[in-house]
């Protein structure tokens, strides 16, 4: 199977061959032609799969082959003259409204950001398509200039874009395709209410696409609300064995235990890059702090901190200049930076389907990572949960000089993995412990808590999961 048998426009084709893709990946052979046709899809996928592109690919095709549009510049004078003309005026100023025609939401900015880089790649070859991301943490002014422009393409975090919508910058009237990447978290509590908004500011005859690596199982109320007759394409689930990563579970007896174990695992030679995933934003400034002490060229990521802040963090991870990131789960959504090869759980995640996205930072396109969770020996149920959703084991490795004082198989020997169902997260969660809770039971501490639905500027505080409104 080829680029070219699936159909794509030559621009599109030019673009991928300088990418150096020589061929599509199964979820790019399976949604691109269904996409292509204008099908609604469902689809789930591993993280790594090259989703971005099975959903991008087609859109631009779509766009290439269109006939040219009436240029349709949103004003005639650049915006800053636009906006000093009509004070000098005394008006507030006015903009045509920005009518895209494909919208991708995200659960976070650097998802955002990295998507609208991924686009700008696929997209080099044509002249007419332009994408612009709309985030929370970006001046006005800056994303007015970008909206006047007229985008084609809009790719946002929902609380942001919301904002553009009620102040009448954007208008979704000529919108044709709506994607929603990480589409399971951004049907969930913390962002449905948004979600819901903006789909109802779409055209019905919208075409709508949604992609996750753990999509399968469950499709609520919602995304058979939001889409017509989709195809479901499941190339794999939450059950993938994720065959190129190793994984592996090491139980510490303390936190003393648990820090002089993750600073001997990091030194393993075979480490290129790697993220440390934190249960908060706190823990995740402190252990990046200590490891910088230590030596590593370490920093942290997380939603308390400015987003000039955070593009700097993830620029420097991208070229290699941090060497380890410590995050909350803001980073466990999406973010693909290929030399990644190991992911530590010095948290295990609050909800088994994090899990699997954190994991998936690694073996990004069919590369081989390492994701290692330190464990304390309460936490034993919690792995549970996880193996039972990844319907698999997490084999239990020790280091020597670094084992655990209790014996930590016992516990593990009679269990099987077996169908894990949201009713499963009932029990095992303690107040204020790093353990699972019931889903929606309290905000997570990612989120900050109350500042959800007043501040949407800042990091979400999203009841169920981690993102950015
Ligand atoms: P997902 O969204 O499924 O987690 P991404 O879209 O982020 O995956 O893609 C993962 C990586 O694979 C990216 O670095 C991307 O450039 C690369 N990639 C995607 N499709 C191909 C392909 N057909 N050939 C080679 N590399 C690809
Ligand atoms: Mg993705």
């Amino acid at each position: 199977m080829t680029f070219e048998s699936l159909g794509l426009h030559t621009s599109v084709i030019k673009a991928l061959t300088e990418a150096g893709y020589t061929k599509p990946t199964s979820v790019q052979e399976q949604a691109i032609p269904a996409a292509i046709e204008g099908r609604d899809l469902l689809v789930s996928s591993q993280t790594g799969s090259g989703k971005t592109a099975a959903f991008m690919l087609p859109a631009l095709h779509k766009f290439a082959s269109e006939q040219p549009a009436a240029p349709a510049p949103a004003v005639g004078k650049t915006p800053n003259q636009e906006m000093q003309a009509s004070r000098s005026r005394g008006e507030r100023p006015r903009f045509k409204p920005a009518q895209p025609k494909m919208l991708v939401l995200t659960p976070t900015r650097e998802l955002a950001l990295q998507v609208t880089t991924a686009t700008d790649k696929y997209g080099s070859h044509m002249k007419r398509v332009k994408a612009i991301s709309i985030l929370g943490g970006m001046p006005y002014p800056k994303q007015m200039q970008l909206l006047a422009k007229n985008p084609e393409i809009l790719v946002a975090t929902p609380g942001r874009l919301i904002d553009h919508m009620e102040s009448g910058k954007i208008d979704f009237s000529q919108l044709q395709i709506l994607v929603l990447d990480e589409a399971d978290r951004m049907l969930d509590m913390g962002f449905i209410d948004d979600i819901e908004k903006i789909v109802d500011a779409t055209p019905e005859s919208r075409q709508t696409m949604l992609f996750s690596a753990t999509l399968d199982g469950v499709v609520g109320n919602m995304a058979k609300r939001i889409t017509k007759n989709p195809m479901i394409i499941q190339i794999a689930g939450s059950a993938t064995k994720h065959e190129n990563i190793q994984q592996k579970v090491h139980f510490v007896d303390d936190l003393s235990h648990k820090n002089r174990l993750l600073d001997h695992l990091l030194r393993d030679v075979t480490m290129d890059q790697a993220v440390v995933f934190t249960a908060t934003k706190r823990d995740a400034d402190t252990i990046a702090d200590r490891l910088n002490i230590a030596g590593f060229a370490a920093a942290a990521l997380h939603g308390d901190m400015h987003q000039g802040a955070r593009n700097r963090t993830l620029d420097s991870l991208r070229r290699g200049q941090v060497r380890v990131l410590v995050a909350t789960d803001v980073a466990a959504r999406g973010i693909d930076v290929p030399a990644i090869t190991h992911v530590f759980n010095y948290d295990l995640p609050k909800f088994p389907e994090d899990y699997v996205h954190r994991i998936g930072r690694t073996g990004r396109a069919g590369r081989n990572g390492v994701a290692v969770s330190l464990v304390n020996h309460a936490e034993g149920v919690n792995v549970k949960r996880i193996e039972r959703f990844t319907k698999q084991l997490i084999p239990v490795d020790v280091v020597e000089g670094f084992e655990p004082k209790r014996s930590a198989s016992a516990p593990r020997s009679n269990h099987k993995p077996g169908g894990w169902k949201p009713g499963d997260n009932r029990g095992g969660a303690k107040p204020g412990g790093r353990t699972f809770s019931k889903p929606g039971a309290a905000p997570r501490k990612e989120g900050g808590g109350g500042g959800y639905k007043g501040n949407r500027s800042n990091d979400s505080g999203a009841r169920r999961s981690f993102g950015d409104r």
